[in-house]
């Protein structure tokens, strides 16, 4: 079967595309990736989504967005798209599973996926005490003393969450200012166990005799100190998720998709991206759902234009 519309990912952008593509009538087809729900899954308090006036976390949002779009007939597979053949009148995505997807159009939801921060031990310290989400793994840490890196909004967010878990969460930031909204920083000031090192720099993860991390060796204000910390959460932002494209598509120079101004249209023909992976400043789940919405309208039209 060739789906008329084929969406890659799964979060705010790739739903809201959906929910869209296939109430115009089209037969709409989602790969969610490894997960439903995107990144935003992971939060565990929304409070800035308009139309909700108490607090929802992530899951329940996506989950409403995902059986919306259920409702009007998309169908949704789980699996990441590996490659990708674009060029042509129908594309075609193969995913890890091994599947063929073919369609008219395809639009690109997938997002971005956190940034390591380079040291050399850090990949094989994964679940060992390095995580890169403290909804996802805080809770084995509970009562025990841990760092969050970075100092967005996305670090407060979790050092505010972990601090309901762990005994101490010491926030660890390379500058005495921070990127994250006011409200966020006030709010970790005001948290009891929430100790704040800056400026500083990690220089290495030390490991017990296990493998698993045991301390943190850090330059605070240019002095050396061994912080003992049974996790660090790295939290210093997101790369867009678009190696699968290969070079076929214009990214800028941080990989991100170049789409036409105030459009969602990239430089291949039927082909739109959505969301955070075009989104370099505004990454918030309702700009990314609107931008969804508009992927799935121009798409419709791109599509009475090859009948
Ligand atoms: P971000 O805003 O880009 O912040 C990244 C942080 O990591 C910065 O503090 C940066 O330090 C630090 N950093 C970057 N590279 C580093 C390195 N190599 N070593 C040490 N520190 C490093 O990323 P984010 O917090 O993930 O947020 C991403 C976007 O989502 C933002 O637009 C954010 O506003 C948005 N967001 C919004 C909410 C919300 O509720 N509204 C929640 C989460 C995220 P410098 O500041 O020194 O560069």
């Amino acid at each position: 079967m060739i789906y008329d519309i084929a969406i890659i990912g799964s979060g705010p952008a790739g739903y809201s595309a959906a929910i869209y593509a296939a109430r115009a009538g089209k037969k709409t087809v989602m790969i969610a990736g490894m997960q439903f729900g995107g990144q935003i899954a992971r939060t565990m308090h929304l409070e800035n989504y308009p139309g909700f006036a108490q607090k929802i976390d992530g899951i329940f949002l996506t989950e409403e967005m995902r059986k919306q779009a259920e409702s009007f007939g998309a169908e949704m597979k789980m699996g990441s798209v590996v490659s990708a053949d674009i060029l042509k009148k129908i594309k075609i995505l193969n995913t890890d599973g091994g599947e063929k997807i073919e369609a008219h159009s395809v639009i690109i939801a997938t997002g971005t996926t956190p940034r390591p921060l380079g040291m050399p031990n850090e990949a094989a310290l994964i679940g060992k005490g390095i995580s890169y989400c403290a909804t996802c793994d805080g809770f084995f840490f509970k009562g025990r003393d841990v760092a969050v890196v970075g100092g967005g909004n996305s670090a407060l967010i979790e050092s505010l969450h972990l601090s309901t878990i762990a005994r101490t969460v010491y926030l660890v930031h390379r500058r005495n200012e921070f990127r994250a909204e006011e409200i966020n920083v006030a709010r970790a000031r005001e948290t009891e166990n929430i100790k704040f090192i800056t400026p500083a720099e990690i220089d290495e993860f030390i490991t017990d005799e296990k493998g698993a991390l045991k301390s943190l060796r850090l330059s605070v204000d240019k002095h050396e100190q061994i912080l003992d910390v049974s996790a660090a959460f790295i939290s210093i932002g997101t790369m867009p998720s678009t190696a699968f494209l290969g070079d076929v598509i214009e990214l800028d120079n941080s990989g991100y998709i170049i789409t036409e101004p105030n459009l969602t249209k990239t430089t291949v023909d039927g082909v739109f991206a959505a969301g955070d992976v075009k989104a370099p400043r505004f990454r918030q789940a309702v700009i990314a759902a609107a931008s969804g919405a508009q992927a799935a309208m121009e798409a419709v039209d791109y599509l009475y234009t090859i009948e």
